[in-house]
């Protein structure tokens, strides 16, 4: 990347998306991280570049890491390349209830860990200190598999974690971002030892992130004092679930009305972004071995077709399919293939704007001579309508820069009246989806809707 020999100047020059990778690959342990995940070098580099070489920000051949990972072309497409596109859920009901989505991330560590695939897996947890910051861990037992269930939005360096394989003695699952995943194979691309203690790389969607404040900010505008909260789960509840505080006298606080996408993170992801998120070009984690989302997905009549906890799942390697074949034929997992093309229909145009969008703001840094990520793909051209969309995000992002603007947005968007508001929201997008998805669908899927 143009000007840059330092990790330093990835963080100078905002681009750091918080990953975790160089502080596990830097030989000499000189990188730690700030209060806000940023990575910090010590005094005694040795310029030896290896952190560098792992940056996802950086220099990130990916369609030398397609042929590698997938042994496929990389090809235009919003989504990545995959083999399989399913629906599904854990079949234990204590993990999909407790889950973001249906458990399957869960269940497949679950079920790998106890087969001896693996000896431990990397994932997000709760800090037990501090309830409303998250971590990540080497869990190696099935009860801190389990204590990892649920999304955590908001930015935790999971593969700092993978500084632990240096000593490890067994293999891992992965589970991570797709900035995460793509650091990953980085640094597999240029060591073939990372790839034989990495089982399995397990991919969850990531459309942007949270910073931290996003959820303290909202405990302060319901006027809930920190130091009450024993635990804070960005999915509790009944399916979707939604942002909710367990105090220390037992009882729980919901932050807000309606579900997770409307009710709080549409409006979250307005002011709270991670700005660094802006340049990313990765929705659906495209080299995993298996990338994992919400089914997001709508039927005819303009509402959501898979409720209940099921997780969106794409198999994209040999080995990814593999193992969800054979977690169907345990019955550990409940696993349904759906069409490419709905998936295709009902997630593409999120994965295209953020692709697209990303790959505008990275033009930009390039004519005005600034550092950028290269992704070793030619930007593509852009509509009136995509730039006139970029324009009018510009100026919202840039107003909620402003700390009185996010209080009063804050203030208003979870007050009675903003819930009123977003209430008449969510029935127009019903509405629109039910207008625009009639033309689309065969009365094959409406009938299994009704079932
Ligand atoms: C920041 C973020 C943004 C997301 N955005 C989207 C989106 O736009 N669209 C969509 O369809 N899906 C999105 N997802 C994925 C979705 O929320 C679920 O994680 C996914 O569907 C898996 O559900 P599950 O029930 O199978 O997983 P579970 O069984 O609940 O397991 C979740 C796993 O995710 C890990 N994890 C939790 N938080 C993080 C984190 N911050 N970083 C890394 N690992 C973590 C946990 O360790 C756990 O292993 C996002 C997830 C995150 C963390
Ligand atoms: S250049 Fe090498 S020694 Fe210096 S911080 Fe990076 S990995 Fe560590
Ligand atoms: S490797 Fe990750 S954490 Fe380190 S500088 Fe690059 S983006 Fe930031
Ligand atoms: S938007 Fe991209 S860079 Fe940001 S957390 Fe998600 S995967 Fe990482």
């Amino acid at each position: 990347m143009k000007g840059i020999n330092d990790i330093r100047q990835i963080v100078e020059n905002d681009l750091c998306v918080r990953c975790g990778t160089c502080a596990s690959i830097c030989p000499v342990d000189l990188i730690t991280f700030n209060e806000r995940y940023y990575p910090v070098v010590g005094q005694e580099c040795t310029e030896c570049g290896l952190c560098l070489e792992v940056c996802p920000v950086h220099d990130l051949n990916i369609p030398l890491l397609y042929e590698q990972v997938l042994g496929a072309k990389h090809i235009d497409n919003p989504v990545g390349v995959c083999n399989g596109v399913y629906v599904g859920y854990s079949t234990v009901p204590e993990i999909r209830e407790k889950a973001s989505s249906g458990g399957v991330v869960t269940q497949i560590l679950l079920s790998l860990l106890s087969s001896g695939d693996i000896d431990g897996a990397i994932v997000a947890t709760a800090d037990p200190n501090v309830p409303w910051r998250s971590k990540a861990i080497l869990a190696t037992t099935a009860e801190e598999i389990i204590k990892s269930v649920g999304s955590r939005y908001t930015i935790i360096p999971v593969n700092e974690r993978l500084k632990e394989l240096r000593k490890f003695p067994g293999r891992i699952a992965l589970v991570g971002l797709p900035c995460q995943v793509q650091s990953f194979r980085m640094w597999e691309s240029i060591d073939s030892q990372m790839g034989e203690k990495v089982a399995v790389v397990i991919g969850l969607f990531c459309n942007r992130n949270l910073e931290m404040e996003a959820t303290t900010g909202l405990v302060r505008c319901k006027k809930i004092n920190v130091s009450e909260i024993s635990a804070l789960e960005y999915r509790g509840g009944t399916w979707p679930g939604g942002i909710r505080v367990k105090l220390k006298n037992g009882s729980y606080r919901e932050l807000h009305r309606f579900g997770t996408k409307d009710g709080a993170y549409n409006h979250l992801y307005r002011i709270h972004y991670a700005e660094n998120c802006l340049n990313c070009i990765d929705f659906c984690a495209e080299l995993a071995d298996i990338s994992i989302g919400d089914p997001w997905i709508r039927g005819a009549d303009g509402d959501y077709m898979f409720k209940e906890n099921w997780s969106l799942v794409l198999t994209r390697t040999k080995r990814g399919k593999e193992i969800m074949c054979e977690l169907e034929k345990a019955k550990k997992i409940v696993l349904e293939e759906i069409p490419e093309s709905l998936f295709y229909m009902n997630f593409s145009p999120a994965a295209k704007s953020k692709k697209k969008l990303a790959f505008y703001r990275i033009k930009r840094l390039m004519e005005k001579d600034k550092p950028y990520p290269n992704y070793h793909i030619e930007i593509p051209k852009f509509t009136w309508k995509e730039l006139m969309y970029e324009y009018l995000k510009r100026l919202s992002l840039q107003l909620s820069k402003n700390n009185t603007m996010k209080n009063i947005y804050m203030n208003f968007a979870f007050s009675k009246l903003g819930e009123r508001l977003t209430q008449i929201k969510i029935a127009y997008k019903k509405y629109r989806y039910r207008i625009a998805n009639s033309r689309y669908y065969s009365k094959r899927y409406l009938s299994r809707k009704q079932k």
